[in-house]
Parts: C-alpha cells; sequence; structure tokens
C-alpha cells in the first residue's frame, strides 16, 4: 500500500500562481538538465517533467530577484523564507549582518545555499504538482512548451527512444500513470463525460490519450495524458492538441 504523504502548503500557491504565468507566458526550460529531460520525456517517471519546470522556474526566478531586489529584502522577507526552510527540515543558515558591506547579503546568501534552494524547491514541487496536475487546460499549455522545446533544440535522443521523424515513439504506459489518470478524470471521458467506471453502465473501454501526441512532440510523461472513450479517441485525429475544461463537480 502506498504511503501517506504529508503535504503542508506553505507558501505553495505563490509557486503555483509564479509557475502558471511562466506557462502562460510560454517560458521555456533553460538553465535545466537536458539529460534528466531527455530520460523523462521519452519514459513515463514519477519525477514528471512539470516538477523539473517547477524547480527550474523558481531558481530561475528567485535567482534573478535576489540579484536585482536583494538590495530591499528586509527582515520580514528573510523570516518567510527561513519559515519555509523550516517547514521541510533544510538547514539553512541566517543572513550575517555585515555594516560594512553594500546591502547585496540577500544575494550572496542565495548564490552561497544554492543547493539548499534547490532542494527546497523539489519539496514544494511536490505539493505545487498535487493541485497543477488537475489543471487539464494548463497541462496543455505546458505539453505544447515541451512538444516545441523539442522540436526546436535537436536534443540528442539514444536512438531506441525516437521515430526517423525526430518524434518520440510510443511505449507501454504504467498502470500507476493509468490509475492517477483515470482518478483525476473522476472516471469519465473528458470529451463527452461517459461513464467509463463500468460500476452501473455496460462495458466502455478506458483510452489514455496523449494530450499533445507524439507525432506532435509529444512526451510520454504522465501530465500528457488524459482519460477518453473509445469513441472520443478514434474521432481525434494524430496531430489534434485538445482537451476539455469540463469537470465533474465534487457535489
Ligand atoms: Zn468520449
Amino acid at each position: 500500500m502506498s504511503k501517506l504523504q504529508k503535504y503542508s502548503f506553505h507558501g505553495i500557491y505563490d509557486l503555483i500562481n509564479l509557475v502558471e504565468e511562466h506557462i502562460n507566458l510560454e517560458t521555456g526550460f533553460w538553465n535545466y538538465n537536458e539529460d534528466y529531460f531527455i530520460e523523462h520525456s521519452a519514459k513515463f517517471s514519477k519525477d514528471t517533467l512539470l516538477h523539473q519546470y517547477i524547480v527550474i522556474t523558481a531558481l530561475n526566478f528567485y535567482s534573478h530577484d535576489f540579484r536585482k531586489n536583494g538590495y530591499y529584502y528586509d527582515d520580514e522577507n528573510l523570516l518567510d523564507w527561513y519559515e519555509k526552510f523550516d517547514t521541510y527540515n533544510i538547514n539553512i543558515p541566517k543572513i550575517v549582518e555585515d555594516n560594512d558591506k553594500e546591502n547585496s547579503g540577500a544575494y550572496e546568501w542565495f548564490l552561497e545555499n544554492e543547493d539548499k534552494f534547490c532542494d527546497l524547491f523539489s519539496e514544494m514541487s511536490e505539493e505545487a504538482f498535487y493541485v497543477l496536475f488537475n489543471n487539464r487546460k494548463l497541462l496543455l499549455k505546458f505539453n505544447e512548451i515541451v512538444s516545441t522545446h523539442i522540436s526546436e533544440e535537436n536534443l540528442i535522443y539514444p536512438s531506441e527512444y525516437i521515430t526517423e521523424k525526430g518524434t518520440i515513439k510510443r511505449c507501454h504506459i504504467p498502470v500507476w500513470v493509468k490509475k492517477a489518470v483515470f482518478h483525476r478524470d473522476k472516471g469519465r471521458c473528458v470529451f463527452c463525460n461517459t461513464d467509463l467506471t463500468n460500476l452501473i453502465n455496460n462495458y466502455k473501454k478506458s483510452n489514455f490519450d496523449h494530450i499533445v501526441p507524439l507525432d506532435m512532440y509529444g512526451v510520454n510523461d504522465p501530465c500528457n495524458i488524459q482519460l477518453t472513450c473509445e469513441t472520443c479517441n478514434k474521432s481525434k485525429s494524430n496531430i489534434e492538441v485538445t482537451t476539455s475544461e469540463r469537470y465533474f463537480s465534487w457535489w
């Protein structure tokens, strides 16, 4: 049985807003690990491309913010960071006041502890992912950023991962991906709302569809999968990038 994870949701919504803003601005992957990207786009991984995107977006953004605005950081701003590190039990040294220096202390503190910020954002990415994974419209936009990256960046994929055209090969979708997507989409086709649980209705086959098709440089990543019925799946062409914004209400 899977163990339960503890989520604190401390400062998570700021991070979510930041990531959403960058996805909407179509900010691509930069300052990222290319090998990680290749491996995690070709084969389904629980550590998804969105996890990586959350971490690098936060690191890139706050590196710039500390450099540009570190001068204005006051005790209250810093206290907020210390509390975030405390939440995830990451030990980070506090900034020591140095009156001889111009107050560039916050940026130096960030640079000296960049690995700790990376650990912090990795922890926070789990909680941000928990919220963002439910937002299919945003996942579609995110997967468009990913597919543009693959089609334009000439990444060197091992030959067993790609087709002659340079798109990623289809691979088996693991049961844990199917289960997560089935539950997220509440056992219903995202397009026509057909009940695919088979609890009451006649037998209906579930299809697990790539939001951005592999033919359009889509990836084998849990964030690129949605639940559809067979009819909708068959009527969707292999170049169609689409999802729905309709959700089954809680009550
Ligand atoms: Zn359908």
